[in-house]
């Protein structure tokens, strides 16, 4: 990076108020917020599980992760452009972990209520980021808002076939997903890679973690990256290693090696769902390895 990008990327990153984590980001003409949902609780082995266990436990220390839990955060990014709110994913709900489903809190803190979000645009259709979607009548949250969600995501979570050929540990995931979407099908926008659902707002399919995983590009500036990159310690040092917290793995690794190549190669800064320190922060290289900093 260059002195100068390095400086302007700096200035980005410049902090509302002393002492907050990395939550803001501003853009040329909008401004990026990250909002906590919670954090998930999974297992220790979560990511790791397919790692030599040496390795895994070295990549542990260095990265101050548990061996027996792995409670990765929920950020959600709002994108507003003064006209629009936009919410990326609506959470995980209450329905499915005690830990996660904490939106409102966060919305309330930012000022806004449901009725102010003008569109809702979906990453994936994974628990922790759709199961929000719905109110205690099982009504959508987000009245006044557009739902646009990636076709093919779409098509995949909404075929009869998917909660039997998914496998039996994502069975809950696929009935979830099938359920929600169907309450909003009819009012559901459609988008393809490389399309621009809301203005500013660029799709990039990201496929491996769901089959039709989106991540977005902002004014040319920053990448809401989903679960594309789901972790601050493996996803970066070796993103060619294959997880079995994606559904495909080795297409995920794929996928991930060219979305950390063009993040570097274009400056971008990332608003990661599951990355520490409030979500935001920016990538650097080391040949086949990168490195996540934090705000
Ligand atoms: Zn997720």
């Amino acid at each position: 990076m260059k002195r100068r990008d390095f400086l302007a990327l700096a200035a980005a990153f410049a902090l509302p108020r002393a002492g907050f984590s990395a939550t803001e980001l501003a853009l040329p003409n909008a401004k990026l917020t990250m909002l906590s949902d919670g954090n998930l609780t999974l297992p220790g082995d979560f990511v790791l599980a397919q790692m030599d266990a040496a390795k895994a436990t070295a990549m542990r220390q260095k990265f101050n992760l548990l061996a027996d839990s792995y409670t990765p955060p929920c950020n959600l990014t709002l994108y507003q452009d003064g006209t629009r709110n936009v919410l990326f994913d609506v959470g995980a709900g209450p329905d499915f972990m005690s830990s996660a489903g904490k939106l409102d809190a966060a919305l309330d803190a930012a000022g806004l209520t449901h009725d102010d979000i003008t569109h809702v645009i979906f990453t994936h259709a994974h628990p922790d980021h759709l199961w929000g979607l719905l109110d205690d009548f099982d009504e959508p949250k987000f009245a006044n808002a557009d739902y646009l969600i990636g076709q093919a995501e779409f098509d995949y979570w909404t075929n009869p076939e998917t909660v039997n050929t998914i496998g039996a540990a994502r069975t809950t995931f696929a009935a979830g997903a099938a359920r929600r979407l169907d309450v909003i099908a009819e009012q559901l926008q459609f988008f393809n890679d490389g399309d621009e659902p809301v203005t500013g707002i660029t799709a990039r399919l990201t496929a491996g973690h769901t089959p039709g995983h989106m991540s977005f590009i902002l004014g040319g500036k920053a990448l809401v990256t989903g679960d594309a990159i789901s972790n601050n310690f493996v996803a970066f040092e070796q993103p060619a290693f294959a997880s079995p917290s994606d559904q495909d793995p080795d297409m995920a690794a794929a996928t991930r090696v060219a979305l950390l190549d063009q993040i570097t190669a274009d400056g971008l800064a990332v608003a990661g769902f599951h990355l520490p320190g409030g979500g935001l922060g920016s990538v650097t290289r080391q040949g086949d390895s990168y490195t996540y900093i934090e705000g």
